[in-house]
């Protein structure tokens, strides 16, 4: 028996030497295809807005606005002309994602967005811009009133600028600028409809607040002709994550760039 032992221990060691030295290979396991996992690809990504940078803040913060979708029919929705009212940021920015990822939406129109009008402000937790001069009583208009707040003359910022640029480039249809906290929706110009319409969405009334100097709901409401929603959220609305945002006040906002259609 210890020879047998002895022979068998003697086999195991050349077996562990050959396999060492790479002569001796265990028999490779066959290839089953039918354990290949299936290839599974991510969903496409829904193609980017449009990117524009459309000027500066004061102090050099790109102003940009993203457009999506092509036609004769343009409406704007904008957000944080007043820095300290940026509840509307996110809320815009769930807008853009919800027309990517929708783009049946977009036959026929262009949406332009956008989510900051006023950068520095916002940066800076101010309701004016970065110099103190309010941009929403920046624009020229026959009730203008100028003064340290308002700006010594119309459109002395490259902020609001900007924004006369844009709406002279884009002329919008409709226009939607959010702000805080008044909880209503405004109107200037031929947009009472338009209001009723997204206080169907949403729970705030609409309430005519009138026009103030120098907006820019008296500029494109009262002295351009377009319809123009001043959409005040409420102060909490700055507790609000982008989900419970959107909840609230996505339907109004697709109210809005759907218009005349009823967006459900
Ligand atoms: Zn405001």
């Amino acid at each position: 028996m210890d020879r047998v032992r002895s022979q068998l221990a003697q086999i195991s060691l050349l077996i562990g030497l050959l396999a060492v030295s790479g002569c001796y290979e265990p028999e490779p396991k066959p290839l089953i295809i039918g354990e290949v996992p299936p290839l599974i690809l991510p969903p496409p990504e829904a193609p980017p807005a449009k990117h524009h940078v459309i000027g500066r803040s004061v102090k050099g913060r790109p102003i940009i606005v993203q457009t999506l979708g092509e036609g004769e029919d343009t409406v704007l929705i904008m957000a944080t002309i007043h820095g300290s009212e940026s509840a509307g940021t996110p809320l815009v920015d769930q807008l853009i994602d919800h027309l990517r990822h929708n783009r049946d939406l977009l036959q026929g129109r262009r949406v332009v967005l956008l989510p900051i009008a006023n950068p520095d402000g916002m940066a800076a937790g101010t309701r004016e811009n970065i110099r103190r001069i309010d941009l929403n009583r920046n624009f020229e208009t026959p009730n203008r009133v100028n003064d340290e707040t308002n700006g010594l003359r119309p459109l002395s910022e490259p902020e609001s600028k900007a924004l006369q640029s844009l709406i002279k480039e884009y002329k919008p249809d409709r226009i939607v600028s959010i702000h805080q906290p008044l909880t209503c929706i405004d109107y200037d110009g031929p947009a009472r409809a338009l209001a009723t319409r997204m206080a169907q969405y949403c729970n705030l009334p609409v309430k005519k607040i009138g026009a103030r100097p120098g907006s820019l709901g008296s500029y494109t409401g009262e002295t351009l002709g377009i319809a123009t929603i001043t959409l005040e959220l409420p102060a909490e609305a700055s507790k609000d994550g982008e989900q419970a945002l959107w909840d609230k006040y996505g339907k109004a906002l697709l109210a809005a760039v759907l218009y005349p259609e009823h967006p459900f």
